[in-house]
């Protein structure tokens, strides 16, 4: 007698919502059907399965144990290709320019379920799986895990509208063959390492120099095209004298021929839609409008179409908290980047979007309702809120590792944290935790930038120091975690006007 029997007799009847399942917690919005053989994903202990009864293909392909003429179907990637076989929304897809988007990275690959709670309904599509290959070298993830997370979490919750997975901040072209050979459904073109940054700080004359140093074909080819030509375009005008266009030509030409190179031999040729998005925001200053423009201008004049760009806005975008800087200036400057792109017909893209509430309402606007606004950590944040609410013992452990590390993770981002500023733990109850330190931006800052560290430490024996306990906790409290994402990433839509 196979323990899920009471579950599996449910199933057959179609009647999963009405079960007592002894411990184990079914996911009736899983129910699904192909052929003869039915499906629905359960959580025995702190593992999820998927059972399977009936008969047909579907059954004798997916991989697992039988008892009862029960299949109980780890969540392994074998099983998650043959669930994306028979049930096509579990597939990633691309979206194109005509609905709004938001990126969700799930760093730890349990976030999606909740995800999917928030954006039900709503006229936003999710970007399920989303990680960048730092975030991937820091969390011990591979793209294949990240996928599947993903495809899991649309099948538990029997989401049928369709999610996206992007390969996000990607440089080289080995991580891309990668990334779309693995069904990625999105490309976020990291072009930083082809811009010149040392550009904007010299002079009129160095930069002439360099200019002049150029080849005769491509000073010509910008020439004709921009030298003291005017451009109208979301109600200003845009002029390039000569000094504008040297110093663009040499920022962002090499970066221009990149995305060229990069559309033509992996877009263009790829059998499927992909939504191809260029990155030019980490540069060491604003995109300026006819910057912007001049990459846009470009690109469709070399026969590319893109999915979204994301400049670099005037002001600060840290990570996981709000808007820092001139929101009148932002809104002036949004107005001309939002034009640019509806011109051109692609969207926006606002990187390190999350917890932008100040700013939200403007994007949402100007943009038309067309954007697509990343965020990451901000999940991973509330991963751990969850966490102080539920586990103040280890949110206490986790705090402390993480302060006395913060430093070491300062190397792979930019904050501007006051640790003077965060309320030391022996003044904080346990009830406060998760309001005291996750609604501080110093406090979010440290938490923010330090998931890597937290999530390999290790004691003396080579034992998880805060991992194995994290998930667990969250495993048993997922309803908590669901809770969280759909309170803060909701407040992101709602005032994204979605
Ligand atoms: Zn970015």
């Amino acid at each position: 007698m196979s323990k899920f029997q009471a579950i599996a007799q449910a199933v057959k009847e179609g009647n999963v919502n009405q079960i007592d399942a002894n411990g184990i917690k079914v996911y009736p919005h899983s129910l699904s059907e192909s052929g003869n053989v039915k499906l629905v994903m359960v959580k025995d202990g702190q593992t999820k399965l998927i059972l399977a009864v009936g008969e047909g293909p579907l059954f004798d392909e997916l991989q697992g144990t039988v008892e009862g003429g029960i299949k109980a179907c780890p969540l392994t990637h074998e099983n998650r290709l043959v669930i994306n076989k028979y049930f096509d929304y579990t597939v990633p897809r691309a979206f194109g320019t005509q609905v709004a988007t938001i990126g969700l990275g799930d760093r730890l690959g349990i976030a999606s379920p909740g995800h999917i709670k928030t954006v039900r309904g709503r006229n936003v599509r999710p970007i399920l799986a989303q990680q960048s290959i730092r975030e991937l070298n820091l969390t011990g993830r591979d793209y294949k895990q990240v996928v599947d997370a993903a495809c899991f979490a649309a099948f538990q919750e029997g989401y049928k509208d369709g999610f996206g997975a992007d390969g996000d901040h990607l440089k080289v072209e080995a991580d891309i063959e990668l990334a779309l050979g693995l069904g990625f459904t999105m490309l976020t073109l990291d072009c930083s390492e082809y811009i010149d940054n040392s550009i904007e700080g010299s002079s009129a004359a160095d930069q002439a120099a360099k200019y002049n140093a150029l080849s005769e074909e491509i000073r010509k080819h910008y020439e004709s095209r921009y030298l003291n030509q005017t451009f109208e375009v979301a109600g200003t005008s845009i002029t390039f004298d000569k000094e504008t266009l040297i110093k663009n030509v040499l920022i962002y030409g090499p970066a221009i021929d990149f995305m060229e190179h990069i559309f033509n031999k992996y877009i263009k040729t790829a059998a499927r839609e992909i939504d191809f998005e260029i990155s030019i925001d980490e540069t060491a200053t604003p995109t300026a409008p006819e910057s912007h423009f001049l990459v846009a201008k470009e690109l469709y004049a070399r026969g590319l179409t893109i999915y979204s760009m994301a400049p670099r806005f005037i002001g600060e975008f840290q990570k996981g908290i709000d808007y820092i800087g001139d929101i009148a200036q932002f809104e002036k400057e949004l107005i001309i980047h939002a034009g640019i792109a509806d011109d051109f017909g692609y969207k926006l893209s606002i990187h390190s979007g999350s917890d932008k509430f100040s700013v939200f309402p403007i994007i949402g606007k100007y943009t038309k309702g067309r954007f697509h606004v990343k965020t990451a950590g901000t999940n991973w944040l509330e991963a751990v809120r969850t966490v102080a609410k539920v586990n103040p013992g280890l949110y206490r452990r986790m705090h402390q590792y993480a302060l006395e590390h913060f430093e070491e993770a300062t190397a792979y981002y930019h904050v501007t944290t006051d640790l003077s500023k965060i309320v030391p733990l022996d003044q904080v109850a346990d009830a406060d935790l998760a309001d005291t330190y996750m609604n501080e931006n110093n406090a979010r800052q440290v938490i923010h930038i330090t998931y890597g560290i937290l999530l390999q430490a290790k004691d003396a024996e080579g034992k998880s120091l805060f991992k194995d306990e994290f998930y667990s906790t969250l495993s048993d409290q997922e309803e908590a975690f669901e809770q969280s994402l759909i309170s803060h990433i909701g407040k992101h839509l709602d005032l994204l006007g979605k």
